[in-house]
């Protein structure tokens, strides 16, 4: 494995490590095309930032520039792209698209912790839940993201831990891989889930993605330097694309915004 374009850094506050230690650590192991995608800044309406999940709006710009310099200091090892994971939020999204392209980002992958934003009421995705209409929200916000045509994959589709009836979620989730392979736009089989023993990978829902043929590609989500370079969870992941007989398609079609 050659790329990895899921990358956090210090800035969102609950992950470690400089971008540079993260790049060296990701060339020396091989990594030829990196992307960082840390969590995009974003402000509530009512001007609310949750800083301890996002990187800080005042801090969006040195973000973007620290990475250019980076790029340009490691041209001759590595191809470097800028980006963020967010989530869409319809009423938002144009907002946070612009200033992700004023700041200086060049793609997004989804990362749909929240079906609506954090604040005031949210509910993050890793919470259990048998609420059938949040798991239908949930669904239909990555179906909607797909169809914006600006993401360059969604990351951890599986994130939302759904507790209640599995063949409601594989019903619900079928259409959410129908829809990956319409819209061409790949799921992310996630690293982190995989090194921390989460709740995802969701072996349910990869079955579906190979059965509806969804593109799937791999992510890193490194969070500590350590993890900008994941080769135990890498063996996990492939033996996930021969068991469900995924459509893996390696290094996925950057999206530029
Ligand atoms: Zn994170
Ligand atoms: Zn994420």
């Amino acid at each position: 494995m050659d790329y990895n374009f899921h990358t956090h850094t210090w800035r969102c506050s609950h992950a470690t490590g400089t971008e540079e230690e993260y790049l060296v650590r990701a060339i020396e192991n091989g990594i030829r095309y990196i992307g960082f995608s840390d969590h995009i800044p974003f402000r509530c309406p009512d001007g609310y930032e949750s800083v301890s999940v996002r990187v800080p709006v005042d801090q969006a710009e040195d973000y973007c520039q620290d990475l250019r310099l980076l790029r340009e200091k490691y041209k001759d090892q590595v191809e470097l792209y800028i980006g963020f994971e967010s989530e869409y939020f319809p009423e938002q999204f144009e907002t946070m698209l612009d200033d992700a392209r004023r700041w200086g980002a060049e793609y997004l992958i989804l990362g749909q912790h929240y079906t609506k934003p954090e604040h005031p009421n949210g509910k993050h995705a890793n919470v259990p839940t048998t609420d059938v209409d949040e798991l239908k929200i949930y669904a239909q916000s990555l179906i909607a993201a797909m169809e914006t045509g600006v993401f360059t994959y969604v990351a951890h589709p599986d994130v939302f831990r759904f507790t209640g009836d599995e063949t409601v979620y594989q019903d619900v989730m079928r259409e959410v891989c129908v829809a990956s392979r319409l819209h061409n736009m790949p799921l992310e089989l996630n690293f982190y889930g995989i090194r921390d023993r989460r709740h995802y990978p969701r072996e349910s829902f990869w079955k579906i993605a190979g059965e509806e043929r969804a593109p799937v590609t791999f992510g890193f989500d490194s969070h500590d330097v350590r993890s900008a370079y994941d080769g135990e969870s890498l063996q996990t992941a492939q033996q996930l694309v021969e068991m469900y007989h995924l459509n893996y398609i390696g290094k996925p079609q950057l999206v530029f915004i």
